[in-house]
């Protein structure tokens, strides 16, 4: 699970926002932020397009490219963000 964004690194860019599947951040005041940590499913993507790697991971959370990793969020639809899980409850519903 993510742990913060280092309000000093981060640009605004949005990235983030965009790529993430369960919608975790939000943006006041121009201002990226955490606001559903709870719903981080851990996919890492926020954290391999932050351009200025301001996203810090919680304690446990591997931060190299682990491909058995990648390889089952492939198996469980969780990757690519772009196409995952939003997408699939959309289709749900
Ligand atoms: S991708 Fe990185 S720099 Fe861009 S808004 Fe998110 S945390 Fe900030
Ligand atoms: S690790 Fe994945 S689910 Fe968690 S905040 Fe980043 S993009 Fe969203």
């Amino acid at each position: 699970m993510i742990k913060g964004i280092d309000k000093i690194l981060c640009i605004n860019c949005g990235l983030c926002e965009d790529i993430c599947p369960t919608d975790v951040f939000r943006r006041k005041n121009r201002k990226i932020y955490i606001a559903y940590q709870d719903d981080c499913c851990n996919c890492m993507d926020c954290f391999f397009v932050c351009p200025t790697e301001a996203i810090t991971l919680a304690a446990g959370v591997p931060r190299k490219f682990d491909v058995r990793l990648r390889w089952k969020q492939i198996k469980e639809g969780l990757y690519p963000a772009s196409v995952g899980i939003r997408g699939k409850m959309e289709g749900k519903n």
